[in-house]
């Protein structure tokens, strides 16, 4: 049983590995190509504060139309683009992409708080990363406030003295870090207190749980909790229904992201639904 980030859990039986593995190499193939033929393009999902049910920031999600197979998750693409390196250069792409679209947004007048970007350990691990996003935020003048980076805890849990160099940077540079899927890892926490930190994100499984059994009730609470004692925002993943919105409000969890609020939309659906919101607002 394996647990991509973000992704479901998936059964690998035995039967099945032959053709997973061709199947896996034809798509790392294909990979390689699939920047310079177009085929990778940004979804954003926005995420809300459920005080005031205003907009606060836009996650980028990467989606690869594949000529042959059509739509490709990133829970499967990702992995592959870890595993041969090509998260590198893939990564990179993606935040200047999701960089240059915000100034875009931005000169058009819309305000749609911070733009949260994905790193993937491998990623993160590379000795150019934070020299790598310094260029970016030059190349495509985004301040580095507008930037969050959402990392998981298999990133913190890679030698420690590295990590904290790195993110210590990133934060003096001025960009917002987050811990993405919070709670799945098996990481031990004293970590929060000694990286600079902006967000936890409560993985998605708990919120789904979160009216249906004791556990997920109690541990998204005891997140909310430690996170506002550490001086942390708290943002919940896959919100889907008003019943788990109210609940969510009640544990005082600042901010909520999920198919309730919006799914991941093209830029140009962004546009449209932060002006919308913006109209509803005023009048
Ligand atoms: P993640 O970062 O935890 O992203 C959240 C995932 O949950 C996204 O799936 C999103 O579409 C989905 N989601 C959002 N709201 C709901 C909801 O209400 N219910 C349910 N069931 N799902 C919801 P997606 O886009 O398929 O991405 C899956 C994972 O792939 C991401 O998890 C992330 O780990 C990875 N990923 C996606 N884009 C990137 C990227 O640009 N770079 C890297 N390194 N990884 C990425
Ligand atoms: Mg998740
Ligand atoms: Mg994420
Ligand atoms: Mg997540």
């Amino acid at each position: 049983v394996a647990k991509e980030r973000g992704c479901s859990r998936y059964q690998c039986y035995a039967a099945d590995m032959h053709a997973r593995t061709i199947e896996h190499l034809m798509l790392e193939g294909d990979l390689r190509r699939a920047i310079e033929s177009d085929q990778l393009f940004l979804e954003y999902q926005p995420q809300f504060d459920l005080t005031h049910g205003t907009i606060i920031g836009m996650e980028v999600l990467v989606r690869w139309l594949h000529p042959k197979h059509g739509l490709v998750s990133p829970c499967k693409f990702i992995p592959i683009a870890e595993e041969s390196g090509q998260i590198v250069a893939i990564g990179s792409w993606i935040l200047e992409q999701a960089c240059e679209q915000y100034t875009r947004w931005t000169a058009d007048g819309l305000d749609i708080g911070t733009i949260a970007v994905n790193v993937s350990a491998y990623q993160f691990q590379h000795p150019d990363f934070v020299d790598m996003v310094e260029a970016v935020l030059k190349r495509t003048g985004l301040a580095a406030e507008y930037l969050e980076l959402e990392v998981t805890e298999s990133v913190v849990m890679q030698d420690m003295h590295t990590v904290q160099d790195k993110l210590n940077r990133l934060h003096a540079l001025g960009i917002k870090l987050a811990i993405d899927d919070f709670g799945t890892g098996y990481s031990s926490l004293s970590y929060l207190t000694q990286i600079p930190l902006h967000r936890l994100k409560i993985d998605q499984s708990f919120t789904a749980g979160l009216l249906k059994d004791r556990e997920s009730l109690a541990i998204t609470q005891a997140i909310i909790h430690m996170g506002h004692s550490l001086g942390l925002d708290v943002l919940a993943e896959g919100v889907k229904t008003v019943d788990q919105e109210t609940q969510l409000r009640a544990m005082a969890c600042n901010a909520g992201q999920g198919y309730l609020y919006a799914k991941p939309l093209s830029a140009e659906d962004i546009t449209t639904f932060v002006r919308r919101r913006t109209q509803e607002q005023i009048t």
